[in-house]
């Protein structure tokens, strides 16, 4: 079996207020990206990885992070597309055609475990199409445009996704192909798709499971974030005193 990554720092993070990506800047000493990064290569089921970066930095990922920290499993740094969407196609368009099994990562989520990863290739095997979540802890409320609230959904069938959301390969890539091929359709309709298991649902009719993660599993996004990084790195350092 044939296993591979697509790990996506194609993002601008405007709503991070820095002058470099989130993805890039510096927690503890090493970039963000550099942190799932490493647990994808450490997985001895991951046989590829594939980044995708903005046009800008991809040369310096490519140097100051591929080669600079000897990612040998990385076979290409390609560059990324305007939504999300764009830059997960162009990731899984790069990947070896003999690939079984594709997590799908943000790489502005350093905090992913080796346990999650081998839980969601566990279920993407079982269901086709697995994704790391929580259990939402509050209850959520569905609003209108007014912010009024329409519904309560029950809070035990409410989950929070994350990445990775883990796919059979063949699978993801087709589902991929159709939704740029109905982007337009979308765009006129006001359908934003903002995550990977949208895909599989609309193009391949394929219902995902939901693999329980951490609550450290958090995606960089505002600059507070990187101040609670900061605290879980150091609580992952953590040792006990004897
Ligand atoms: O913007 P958001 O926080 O949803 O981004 C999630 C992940 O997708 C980030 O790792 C970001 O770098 C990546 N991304 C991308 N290409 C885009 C937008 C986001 O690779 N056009």
């Amino acid at each position: 079996m044939r296993c591979a990554a697509v790990i996506l720092s194609g993002g601008s993070g405007k709503r991070m207020n820095a002058q470099i990506p989130k993805q890039y800047m510096d927690l503890k000493g090493k970039p963000v990206l550099l942190y799932s990064l490493k647990t994808f290569s450490e997985a001895e089921f991951v046989d590829e990885i594939v980044i995708v970066a903005d046009r800008e930095h991809r040369d310096k990922v490519q140097s100051d992070i591929v080669d600079l920290y000897g990612m040998h499993k990385v076979s290409n740094v390609v560059v990324g597309g305007k939504e999300r969407y764009h830059s997960v196609a162009h990731g899984l368009e790069a990947l070896s055609r003999e690939t079984d099994y594709v997590f799908i990562h943000d790489g502005a989520r350093p905090f992913v475990t080796m346990y999650t990863l081998e839980r969601c290739l566990h279920y993407a095997e079982k269901y086709k199409a697995a994704v790391a979540a929580v259990r939402s802890k509050d209850t959520v409320k569905v609003a209108d445009d007014d912010a009024m609230i329409r519904s309560t959904p029950d809070r035990a069938h409410v989950w929070m996704v994350q990445t990775p959301q883990t796919f059979e390969y063949p699978l993801i890539k087709d589902a991929y192909r159709r939704l740029i091929d109905d982007e337009d359709r979308l765009r006129a309709a006001g359908i934003a798709v903002t995550d990977d298991t949208m895909v599989a649902k609309m193009y391949a009719d394929v219902d995902a499971r939901l693999v329980e993660s951490t609550y450290d599993n958090i995606k960089l996004t505002t600059p507070e974030d990187m101040e609670y990084a900061e605290t879980i790195c150091e609580k992952m350092l953590k040792l006990p005193d004897n």
